[in-house]
């Protein structure tokens, strides 16, 4: 086929040549018709071979990268034939990486090759995508940092994007901010995400009971709801929402609890309660321990350096309460707190003489300092209530060293001297700790509950001075667990043996 046309081409030419040699012998009007189609003969076939095939290629294309593996097909057409088989495509192309490439289509002609220049653009036009995990919407406790929960990046051209995300906080009101991460790929496309952080109230209010946790009342006393303040972070003050449920029978012996609720604006709720001993006092409220087969022990429960007005007489409560006798080593007491030592007295305790100064400097200088401190005290307990005690804790114990730097050996002197005077000293060996570094009413149950032992005399180191509470708070959970592990309580009596420290001065 391709052939027939080269005939053609050939045939027209020697027409023409055989036309112009026969036309010599012509004239007149055919002779102008025969060179005149003689000569349009000649054009035609020379047109004809001149004539350049038709290829359906542009100057350049773009491809985006990584969508193709080669190039679109090529359609070529010569003399009114589909030659598109016989192109041949010189260069290559890499459709996997940006970047300009050059190709060359080739078609042979009649006369050589016909060749076509095509330059190849291989580009990203796609953005990176960025796929949040977790949520669009996150909600967080407004006391808290945003955790991120993580991100992934994809590109169609680029390897790993990851580190060249950039996270920007983006305020929109106080309840709620914006995280935007932005991304540019190398062909710098640029992509971004964006995810709502809203800031969510999770902190319940807190309540603050006025007055005590548990309070003790006799019976048939009046119960005065004292109440109690709420504060929240975010709605302020509270108190007014208070609801306050529960009831408390003065006329009936038992334990009474009083509920406080309260809820902030997003319903977080926070309760306290609060209980309420009717206690009868005529009557231990403990039942005894009856479990035949526990051991013994007895605890002596003592409390040095009182009265004060603001914990000895709630530490009598909770005595009366529990049905239990201690003894409280005093000081000097003033007119006000006298009637304090009148109710230990008169509830059955033992009153002892800690001494009328508590002052290391002023009681250790001589054995007659000392001698004078407690008799001084033993008179003024005396004339005030008409009780006499014969009973003494040495200030720091019989083991202080402090006394040393007042008057040598003065401790050795004394523990027989107060013995020769008819006076019993008592030391003690389980310790609450409570005037030294204990911080907590847990600490204080944890010292003395793991200092007792049982077949013993327990004899128990505590304070009654002004504001310590954390004793106050731990007694009656001490109390309560002497009696659930088969303890008896007792105060000091004439029974009770001396317990003795080793003396070191
Ligand atoms: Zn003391």
């Amino acid at each position: 086929m391709w052939y027939l046309f080269e005939l053609i081409f050939y045939v027209l030419i020697i027409t023409t040549l055989i036309i112009l040699y026969k036309v010599k012998k012509l004239s007149g009007l055919k002779k102008y018709i025969i060179i005149v189609s003689a000569i349009f003969a000649l054009a035609l076939g020379i047109t004809f071979a001149l004539e350049k095939p038709i290829v359906s290629v542009t100057d350049s294309i773009s491809y985006e990268v990584k969508t193709h593996e080669n190039l679109d097909i090529v359609q070529a057409y010569y003399h009114f034939l589909n030659v598109s088989d016989k192109v041949q495509i010189n260069g290559e192309v890499d459709f996997n990486k940006v970047g300009n490439y050059k190709v060359e289509y080739v078609i042979p002609t009649l006369f050589g090759n016909y060749t076509k220049e095509q330059t190849i653009e291989i580009v990203d036009t796609t953005a990176p995508v960025i796929t949040l995990e977790g949520n669009e919407i996150e909600k967080i406790s407004y006391n808290k940092e945003y955790e991120e929960a993580g991100y992934a990046v994809t590109d169609n051209s680029d390897e790993d994007l990851y580190d060249n995300v950039t996270v920007t906080k983006e305020e929109v009101n106080e309840k709620e901010y914006k995280l935007i991460y932005t991304v540019e790929d190398s062909s710098h496309n640029v992509s971004t995400a964006e995810r709502t952080v809203e800031l969510i109230d999770e902190v319940a209010p807190v309540i603050k009971l006025k007055g005590d946790s548990t309070i003790y009342i006799k019976l048939n006393d009046k119960y005065t709801e004292q109440g109690a303040t709420a504060n929240d972070e975010i709605d302020g003050e509270l108190t007014d929402a208070i609801k306050t449920s529960g009831k408390v029978d003065t006329s009936k012996e038992g334990k009474y609890k009083i509920t406080y609720t309260v809820k902030d604006s997003s319903e977080n709720e926070a309760k306290k309660t609060r209980t309420i001993v009717v206690y009868d006092e005529s009557k231990p409220s403990v039942t005894p321990n009856t479990n035949p087969s526990s051991e013994t022990g007895v605890i002596y429960l003592t409390f040095d350096d009182g009265p004060s007005s603001s914990i000895t007489p709630k530490i009598l409560d909770i005595l009366k309460a529990k049905g239990v006798k201690a003894t409280f080593f005093i000081l000097n007491y003033s007119a006000a707190n006298e009637k304090l030592v009148k109710r230990e007295i008169n509830e059955g305790h033992t009153v002892g003489i800690h001494g009328y100064s508590h002052t290391y400097s002023e009681i250790y200088t001589s054995v007659d300092a000392y001698m004078n401190n407690i008799t001084k005290l033993r008179d003024k307990i005396k004339k005030s209530t008409g009780y006499d005690t014969i009973y003494t804790r040495f200030p720091g114990g019989s083991s202080n060293t402090v006394s040393r730097n007042y008057c040598k050996g003065i401790m050795t002197v004394l523990t027989k001297e107060v013995v020769a005077r008819g006076y019993k000293y008592f030391d003690w060996n389980v310790s609450s700790g409570d005037a030294g570094d204990v911080k907590t009413s847990q600490a204080v149950y944890n010292n003395v509950t793991k200092g007792l032992k049982h077949n013993r005399a327990n004899m128990v180191l505590m304070h009654d001075f002004s504001g310590n509470t954390k004793t106050l708070n731990a007694l009656s959970d001490i109390i309560d667990y002497g009696l659930k592990n088969g303890y008896t309580f007792s105060s000091i009596n004439s029974s009770t043996p001396m317990i003795k420290h080793g003396v070191n001065n």
